[in-house]
C-alpha cells in the first residue's frame, strides 16, 4: 500500500473561499516538509472573466502571476508546482482558456461544483437518475475540454449533496467504466481526496456510506485511470487530513503504478 506522499489541491488566500490568513506559500511548504509530503501544488480557483465569477468574488487573474514569483521563490523540498481549479460550466464553457492553461504546470478542472447555481449547469431534473446523468455529461465536459489534467472529488453533486448515494447507485456500472476508459485515453488524473470521506453526521452535507465513493473509484480503478491525491484544503489544519485516506487507499489497493505522472 503506498502512503500520499504529494499534495496537488491545496488553496491559498487567492481563493476568494480562502478566509485562513496562515494559509501563505511558505506556511503550506512547512507543513508539507513536516508531513514529509516530495511535491505539492497550488490549486487556486481561477475566476479570469468578471461576466463569469460567482456573485460578491472577483476576477484574480493577476494574482496568479503574483502567486506564482512567490513559487518560484521557494527552495525544495518540496517540489511546489504552480496550479489552479477551474470549472466546467458545461459542454464547451469553461473558467479558463488554453492561453491560461498553457501558463499553469497543471489543471485541476472541476466538473461539478454545481452549488454555482448561475454559472454552472444545472440538471433538468432534480432526480437521482437526472443528476446522475447531468454529472456523467459534465464529467465528460471536462475530460474532452483538453484542458484538465486532473478532475478534482469525481461524481459528487455538489450542491444537491442529498442526491449523491441515489444518483450514484442510478449510474450503472457498464456507464461508468466507458466514461473513465476514455479518462484514462484522454491522460486525465482522477483525484483521491478527503472529501470522499463521510461527513459526520449533522453538517450541510448529509453523511453517506464510504462504498459509494469507493464504487465509483474501483471503476476508475478497473478502467485504467490513474490518481493523484489532493487535500483540497482551504485552511493549514486541513492538509494533515490526508492522512485519513488509508482505509480508501487500502480498499483500492492503490500501488505506486497507480499515480499518474503529475504525482511523481
Ligand atoms: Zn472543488
Ligand atoms: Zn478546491
Amino acid at each position: 500500500m503506498i502512503n500520499p506522499n504529494h499534495d496537488l489541491h491545496l488553496h491559498t488566500r487567492l481563493s476568494p473561499c480562502c478566509t485562513d490568513v496562515n494559509q501563505t506559500i511558505p506556511n503550506l511548504v512547512a507543513a508539507a516538509r513536516q508531513m514529509g509530503l516530495r511535491k505539492i501544488g497550488m490549486a487556486d480557483h481561477a475566476w479570469l472573466q468578471s461576466d463569469t465569477v460567482p456573485a460578491g468574488w472577483q476576477p484574480n487573474r493577476a494574482g496568479f502571476a503574483v502567486r506564482n514569483r512567490a513559487i518560484a521563490a521557494i527552495t525544495p523540498p518540496p517540489v511546489v508546482l504552480r496550479g489552479c481549479e477551474a470549472d466546467t460550466f458545461g459542454p464547451g464553457r469553461f473558467s479558463i482558456d488554453r492561453r491560461f492553461a498553457a501558463r499553469c504546470d497543471y489543471v485541476i478542472l472541476a466538473a461539478n461544483h454545481f452549488h454555482f447555481r448561475a454559472l454552472v449547469d444545472q440538471p433538468t431534473t432534480v432526480t437521482p437518475q437526472g443528476v446522475g446523468d447531468h454529472m456523467i455529461r459534465m464529467f465528460l465536459a471536462a475530460v474532452r475540454s483538453h484542458l484538465a489534467n486532473i478532475i478534482p472529488h469525481v461524481f459528487m453533486p455538489m450542491g444537491y449533496w442529498e442526491y449523491y448515494e441515489p444518483a450514484i447507485a442510478a449510474i450503472p456500472d457498464k456507464i461508468f467504466l466507458e466514461v473513465f476508459q476514455e479518462t484514462a485515453a484522454a491522460d486525465v488524473a482522477v483525484e483521491i481526496t478527503p472529501v470522499y470521506l463521510p461527513p459526520p453526521p449533522g453538517g450541510i452535507r448529509r453523511t453517506w456510506n464510504l462504498a459509494t465513493p469507493l464504487r465509483v473509484l474501483t471503476l476508475a480503478r478497473q478502467a485504467g485511470c490513474r490518481f493523484v491525491f489532493g487535500s483540497d484544503a482551504h485552511a493549514l489544519v486541513a492538509m494533515s487530513q490526508l492522512r485519513q485516506l488509508s482505509p480508501l487507499i487500502q480498499a483500492l489497493a492503490l500501488e505506486e503504478k497507480d499515480l499518474h505522472p503529475l504525482a511523481r
